[in-house]
């Protein structure tokens, strides 16, 4: 794969439905639909490359070799907490996938990770895997949970972010230039308290009402 791939979905229906969630009015309720849409329609963008095969299928008419998605399910990781509001979107894409949960936490002083729980499916080494979390920001937490997913081994990793900083990608592909980002935007900057700028704030919070 080419090394430091960063895709921006820039589709109309993607901008508009970000544009809401970045507005400082949009309520908890909406906030959460709207990244759940997105989400959808960010997964059919990662996904379009899936390897395909066909099966003979009888429809009411006729026999037809149909295409069909090949090999194994895929495995969604979600970095807790803010990523479980991606997670519910491309469930509802791929509703057999397997699950796994990263839990990270910034310190807010040095704004490093730190894990406070981990846990993959048994067989991730036979799975693409997609990483979910909706702000890449500094890119520690980003970093810190690819370093441990790929301890697991998984068969590919593509990364799914809302919304990106320039210093994020920079940093996530200094250590990892072989994950593809996918993204809604890529944003001006972040601010010294490590948020994006303009950003939405905090994803978490605004996903669960928590501010
Ligand atoms: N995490 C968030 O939720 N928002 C930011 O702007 C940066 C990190």
């Amino acid at each position: 794969m080419t090394q430091k791939q960063v895709h921006v979905i820039n589709h109309p229906m993607v901008q508009h439905k970000l544009t809401i969630m970045r507005e400082k009015a949009t309520k908890t309720g909406e906030f959460r639909s709207l990244l759940r849409e997105i989400s959808m329609l960010l997964g059919y963008e990662v996904m379009r490359d899936l390897p395909m095969t066909t099966r003979k299928i009888e429809t009411p008419v006729a026999t037809m070799e149909a295409p069909m998605l090949a090999g194994k399910e895929m495995a969604f990781v979600s970095i807790m907490r803010a990523g479980q509001g991606i997670l519910d979107g491309m469930l509802r894409l791929v509703p057999t996938a397997t699950v796994g949960h990263i839990g990270l936490y910034r310190d807010p002083k040095t704004l490093v990770a730190i894990e406070y729980y981990y846990k993959v499916p048994q067989d991730i080494h036979g799975r693409d895997t997609i990483v979910l979390d909706p702000m890449l920001a500094t890119g520690h937490s980003a970093v810190a949970a690819l370093d441990r997913l790929k301890e697991s081994k998984p068969k590919s990793i593509k990364f799914v972010s809302l919304l990106c900083s320039p210093e994020g990608i920079e940093y996530f592909h200094e250590y990892h230039p072989d994950v593809p980002i996918f993204t809604a935007a890529i944003d001006q900057k972040l601010n010294e308290k490590g948020y994006i700028v303009p950003g939405l704030g905090d994803a978490g919070d605004r996903l669960f009402g928590t501010a």
